[in-house]
């Protein structure tokens, strides 16, 4: 009995890891998609096809799961059951269940290839996108062209759910099937954030947000999508319809976030530098006139030139606020996010040494 018990504890951990593999298991290459990459094709090549034949290999191997259990519970009981417990009667029904499972699977899977994967759970939600008298093979063939693009994005959102957004197809692939939207005709909403500590002395903490993505296609299943709030900017920039946050949620800030508001709000603090000069745009961001003048006002001795003392700095103002403040952070220790604010950092031009309340916020006095 107890070789029964052992094994099914055995037999839980691995099932559990063939389902939903860990990231030892991906990066040893025991998944369903490393053990058969050979079959597979390249993703590359036929994105679409890729995961037709990974989704069909996918069950199968999920399908013998319960038949490979009756093995090893033949192979460890010592003596066999004896006729007419309830033990007996139970192995027999989940020996029959076993292999009818596969074999209906079999047959499902044979029925699809017989009419050109049409019932397959990836081309049915193709199909949704069939427009007038197209089948999914045109779609597919164009989401096939698009991921082979370099531009696209992929995030792994946890081991078996992998989202995919490309010039126009938002896709999460899942280990049966891949939920599609596309982008003209579809809206993205985060509905949903939740934070965990992922250590207590760094404070470090990591974001999920959910995002759900409708399209207003009849019958196009809407799904959710959950990554890391660290990847939204990523998302955000790839998708053309903008991303609609719910009022309910809050997103945290990252703690370089965090840094620029507090440099921004101790920049506000420090003396203004007035100038008549004509100011020309951020050579950072090239978007805003540059407003940042770096000139010595902290207590350093300037008569001190050793290597940690700031400097004085000649460059006109060239820089926005949040370009420099990205830039000081940029030159920052990143375990020695305590002290940011009290580090130092160089000129992105002369190199020279400042603080933050060397940092000046320009103002233009009108030339009389
Ligand atoms: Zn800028
Ligand atoms: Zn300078
Ligand atoms: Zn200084």
């Amino acid at each position: 009995m107890s070789n029964i018990l052992l094994f099914t504890l055995f037999y839980l951990l691995i099932s559990g890891c063939i389902i939903y593999p860990p990231y030892e298991f991906i990066s040893a290459g025991l998944t369903i998609e490393s053990v058969f990459s050979s079959f597979l094709g390249s993703e590359n090549a036929q994105f679409i096809q890729y995961h037709i034949k990974k989704s069909v290999y996918t069950i199968i191997v999920h399908s013998l799961l319960p038949f490979a259990y009756v093995l090893g519970i033949y192979a460890s009981i010592e003596e066999p059951f004896e006729v007419s417990t309830i033990l007996y009667y139970a192995y027999h029904i989940f020996l029959i269940f076993s292999i009818l499972l596969p074999t209906k699977i079999l047959y499902i899977i044979n029925d699809w290839a017989k009419r050109n994967w049409i019932d397959h759970p990836i081309c049915k939600n193709l199909q949704y996108f069939c427009n007038n008298d197209t089948s999914w093979l045109s779609v597919a063939s164009s989401i096939n062209t698009e991921y082979r693009r370099v531009d696209k994005i992929c995030i792994q959102l946890n081991p078996i759910h992998k989202l995919i957004v490309t010039d126009n197809w938002i896709l999460k692939v899942t280990p049966y099937s891949i939920y599609c939207a596309h982008q003209s005709d579809t809206t993205l909403s985060v509905i949903h954030s939740d934070s965990h500590n992922i250590s207590q002395q760094t404070h470090g903490e990591v974001q999920f947000i959910n995002i759900e993505v409708k399209s207003s296609r009849t019958s196009v299943q809407p799904f959710t999508i959950r990554l890391n709030a660290l990847d939204f900017k990523d998302l955000q920039d790839k998708v053309s319809r903008p991303i609609t946050v719910l009022p309910t949620v809050t997103f945290h800030k990252t703690i370089v976030e965090r840094f620029i508001d507090a440099f921004k709000q101790q920049v506000y603090l420090n003396p203004r530098f007035r100038t008549e000069q004509e100011l020309e745009n951020c050579i950072g961001c090239m978007q805003v006139t540059s407003n940042i003048k770096l000139q010595r006002q902290c207590a350093d001795d300037t008569s001190n030139t050793s290597d940690t003392n700031c400097q004085v700095c000649h460059c006109r103002p060239m820089w926005c606020i949040d370009c420099i403040a990205k830039w000081f952070v940029s030159r920052q220790d990143e375990s020695e996010n305590s002290t940011w604010l009290s580090a130092k950092c160089t000129c992105p031009m002369c190199r020279n040494r400042f603080c933050v309340l060397d940092v000046s916020l320009v103002e233009q006095s009108p030339s009389s």
